[in-house]
């Protein structure tokens, strides 16, 4: 049988027993994990697989499962090393004094549980992460030097001379780079790099007051040897033995008899990013660890992805250990973002850095979402992996691969600008299935936070969407149904309003205070309803006496040709107008008071948060610094729903999304809505829509008409939410190709494994895509509404829904990022999204390189997407593709995030200033 152990390392070659166990003295006991696996052979470096079963105290492994003979090997005073940084094969070593077997695994994954079961086999604790932050221990990585280096348990050279030369082996701690020989490691100290106050134990300093200070954790020896004593300026260190320590925070030097002058650590160039361990000192009823703010820093709570850009995720990961506090940095594939946003939740603000693509974004702000900290943290981005659309546009690059650099990225953040971003939810209705659509009926927390979360914007849009429909439709039934659903809405919303305004003003109701606006607009709901039912019995009778066509209400774009109607119908109308003038005019104000109370409220948020900010520069560089992070105005929106894009171009309404153009005089609204006009098309072709008449361009007569839902749109309660979009929104031809590549993944994982092969997969499925033709038709697949409007589509292949300014890994699909005549320049803070028609694979890959216009649809707050018929269609959202039922999509804003954006102008005064004042 071969012996395992297979690197040079010196050890007194020795006969030892090997221990042997049968397999019914194994079945006997419990078994942990179990499993095949590669075990290494030490004279060939040949890989054998074996079957390893893992119990309480001892690894045993054979041929396979049924062997009766299992060799076993007790753990006891067992190491468990990673095997280098470069892992291709996944390997460990496990450590014992009589064996060092190498075993390969499949995976990084599994080759972390086996670790992790294996630890835990010896330890003979399982313990929850959060109580792990007080238990660091040592994470020992194969790791070989160039440099002299010496144990630091024996104090002995780690270099050993073989037949091939003179290589240098030992373990090495991959977080507090302490070293030892493999037999040595299970002398080590026990401490790693400190976590939270408990790991400190003796070292714990207190001034006279009884105030925590922080003191150096010296590490000894293996720096360079031209290294300055931090006390008496002179060179110390060496390379010949281990003398002399470094400070694992601040990276200090000392002599070993200068140590005791320096008594506190002023946690290094890092200090504004790092969390003490003197801040982690208690625990909740949760079991989650909490920390205390210092008070001169502005701590960072690191999420990394370990499974994000091939193994640059886990070099990045022991990277932040070593510069930041090891208890401040969170792998997302280890347990999620919770913990981490738990740790820092008693904090007024902070800042987090999300290592990752879009998707571990997303994630973050999911958990965000959950637990209601918007208010207090700023995100910002490190981008590894493909698809990092969203780094792009906050200007941290499209990908960071250079371990080196990860401390002038802390310093970037440290000088980061915080903007606001938009954030909009998805949700869906599901058609076909319309009678068990309460199978899908969103639960009691979706809808409260559904209406609690943005209820003016929710709100407004519907409502506009109503009133559109009222001033635009000449048929009078079409009038009231709308009127009657609005009201019930607007009551709804008033309703709520009216009570949390109670609450919060203590029950005084002042003449001006919004509680009594709210009464006095649900008093007005009240009368306008009677009268509408009043009006609808009326019109039913009307309509079964003159026994009226059916077609009547199958479009409320539809002309109404029951001429002696009409008369009655229009009188009636004059007076609801009336009614709906003085109704729009309360909401209105309703809605102002409401927005300049929540622009009030923003405004002091990032006031407050500027004044942290400055306060944490000011320690670094005093009294002349330059104007650290200009403000980020709250951008300020006057909302009024009577036009959906608030800040309409010059000149004429020319966007598909001054939908609701209500002007005070009704009779207006008929002829705006035929100079809406939408520019979209490879042509150019201009075309007006909306009205009654078509613009002569196109014939508008939609096959749509026979869809029955067209004149019974779903209420909100048949809609759930499914995702939320940080970034794009794509059906049809975009996500079908993504979707194609998701699976093609699934299946060939390793064919899609680089970044240039991702984009080379994509342009093969999209080929296939021009061939096949899917998508041709989909303009009479899809219906689009964009805030309420309904927009005739052009022959197209998909519809692509913007937030940022970057799609599908940089295109900037919009085309430009200036304003027009036409349109407002893309931004992420607006609540605006862009919608942009796909005609075909070729502009897919023309986008890349050259920018598009023609192919702009609208900008707008809201947008319904109906998909008409039997069969499903492909959609993403940010990248994640899945094939959607039939039904409505809306997209709607959800809330604001803040984020941090790269401020280059700032980080060049700011060098400028520090050399100017070296
Ligand atoms: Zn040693
Ligand atoms: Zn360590
Ligand atoms: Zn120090
Ligand atoms: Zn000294």
């Amino acid at each position: 049988e071969e012996s395992s152990d297979s690197d040079g390392e010196t050890e007194p070659a020795r006969c030892f027993l090997r221990r042997l166990s049968t397999k019914k003295e194994i079945e006997r006991l419990t078994s942990i994990k179990e499993g095949y696996l590669h075990k290494q052979n030490s004279s060939f470096q040949r890989l054998v697989k074996r079957y390893f079963k893992l119990h309480a105290g001892s690894l045993y492994y054979s041929t396979d499962n049924k062997s009766t003979i299992f060799n076993q090997i007790a753990l006891i005073d067992t190491t468990i090393a990673e095997c280098s940084l470069k892992n291709i094969n996944h390997s460990f070593q496990v450590i014992t004094p009589s064996r060092n077997l190498i075993i390969c695994a499949d995976s990084r994954r599994e080759m972390e549980e086996w670790m992790g079961a294996i630890r835990s086999a010896v330890a003979r604790d399982i313990s929850p992460p959060a109580l792990n932050m007080t238990l660091q221990r040592h994470n020992w990585c194969v790791l070989p030097t160039i440099r002299p280096t010496f144990c630091n348990v024996c104090g002995e050279s780690l270099q050993s001379v073989s037949r091939s030369g003179v290589t240098l082996h030992g373990l090495a701690c991959e977080v507090c780079k302490y070293r030892t020989h493999k037999r040595c490691a299970i002398k080590s100290h026990p401490t790693c790099k400190w976590s939270t106050l408990a790991s400190m134990e003796h070292s714990i300093v207190e001034d006279a007051e009884g105030n925590l200070l922080m003191p150096h954790q010296w590490q000894m020896g293996n720096f360079p040897a031209n290294s300055k004593c931090l006390v008496c300026k002179k060179s110390c260190g060496s390379m010949l033995r281990l003398q002399d320590l470094s400070c694992l925070w601040c990276q200090a030097t000392v002599h070993s008899g200068c140590q005791h002058k320096t008594p506190t650590c002023n946690l290094g160039p890092a200090h504004v990013s790092i969390l003490p361990p003197t801040s982690i000192t208690m625990m909740d009823e949760g079991g989650f660890w909490r920390a205390q703010k210092p008070s001169d820093s502005s701590p960072l709570l690191v999420f990394l992805n370990s499974k994000s850009g091939d193994s640059q995720g886990v070099k990045m990961l022991r990277r932040f250990k070593q510069l930041l506090n090891p208890a401040q940095v969170f792998d997302l594939m280890n347990g999620g973002p919770r913990t981490g946003l738990r740790l820092f939740q008693n904090f007024q603000t902070f800042r987090v850095l999300v290592c990752g693509g879009d998707g571990s974004m997303g994630w973050v702000l999911n958990e965000i979402d959950k637990l209601g900290l918007h208010g207090q943290c700023q995100l910002g981005i490190l981008p590894l992996g493909t698809g990092n659309d969203l780094s792009r546009v906050l200007g941290w690059g499209a990908s960071f691969d250079d371990d080196t650099q990860l401390s002038l990225m802390l310093e970037r953040l440290e000088r980061a600008q915080i903007q606001m971003f938009d954030r909009f939810v998805q949700c869906v209705c599901n058609l076909s299935l319309s009678v068990s659509c309460s199978a899908t009926k969103p639960t009691p927390d979706i809808q409260e936070a559904f209406q609690l979360i943005e209820p003016i914007v929710a709100f407004e849009d519907t409502a506009a969407d109503h009133l559109s429909r009222i001033l635009h439709s000449q048929s009078h039934n079409v009038v009231i149904s709308s009127a009657m659903v609005l009201c019930s809405i607007v009551q709804e919303i008033v309703s709520k309003v009216a009570s949390t305004i109670e609450v919060l003003e203590g029950g005084t109701t002042s003449d001006d205070s919004l509680a009594y606006k709210c009464m006095m607009l649900n008093d007005k709901m009240d009368a306008l309803l009677k009268t509408l039912a009043k009006e609808s019995s009326l019109e039913q009778g009307l309509i079964e006496s003159k026994n009226c066509s059916k077609q009547q209400h199958h479009s409320d774009k539809q002309l109404d040709h029951s001429q002696p109607d009409q008369q009655t119908a229009y009188r009636s109308k004059e007076q609801l107008m009336c009614r709906a003038n003085s109704l729009k005019k309360a909401i209105r104000n309703i809605v102002e008071v409401t927005e300049r109370t929540v622009d009030e409220q923003n405004h002091q948020t990032i006031c407050f948060n500027m004044e942290n900010y400055k306060r944490s520069l000011m320690n670094k560089s005093p009294s002349s610094s330059p104007s650290p992070i200009p403000l980020t105005k709250p951008n300020v929106e006057n909302l009024t729903f009577t036009s959906p894009t608030i800040r309409s171009s010059p000149g004429n309404i020319p966007t598909a999304t001054s939908v609701a153009t209500i002007n005070d005089d009704s009779a207006q609204a008929a002829t705006a809505s035929q100079q809406n006009e939408v520019i979209y098309g490879d042509a150019g072709t201009t075309c007006t829509c909306g009205g009654g008449s078509h613009g002569g361009s196109k014939d508008l007569s939609f096959p749509l008409l026979n869809v029955p839902l067209l004149h019974s749109q779903p209420s909100r309660d048949d809609f759930y939410e499914k995702c939320v979009m940080n970034n794009y929104l794509g059906v049809g031809l975009d996500a079908k190709i993504a979707l194609d590549f998701h699976n093609k993944r699934e299946e060939q994982p390793h064919k899609c494994r680089s970044r240039t092969r991702n984009m080379m997969w994509y342009g093969v499925l999209g080929g296939k895509e021009i061939l096949q033709r899917t998508h041709k038709n989909l303009d009479q697949r899809v219906r689009l509404e964009c805030d309420g409007k309904l927009i005739p589509l052009p022959n197209l292949q998909g519809i692509v829904v913007l937030n940022i300014p970057s799609y599908m890994g940089g295109t900037n699909f919009w085309g430009g990022s200036k304003g027009d005549e036409f349109f407002l320049p893309p931004s992420i803070d607006d609540k605006i999204l862009e919608v942009v028609a796909v005609f075909g694979s070729i502009q897919l890959g023309i986008s890349r390189v050259i920018n598009l216009q023609r192919h702009r649809i609208a900008q707008c707050h809201s947008v319904r997407i109906t998909i008409i018929g039997d069969e499903k269609m492909p959609v993403q959202v940010d990248g994640e593709a899945w094939l959607q039922n039939p039904g409505v999509i809306w997209i709607q804003h959800k809330n604001r995030a803040q984020v941090l954006i790269r401020h280059r102008a700032f980080e060049e005064t700011h060098k400028t200033w520090t050399e100017r004042n070296k």
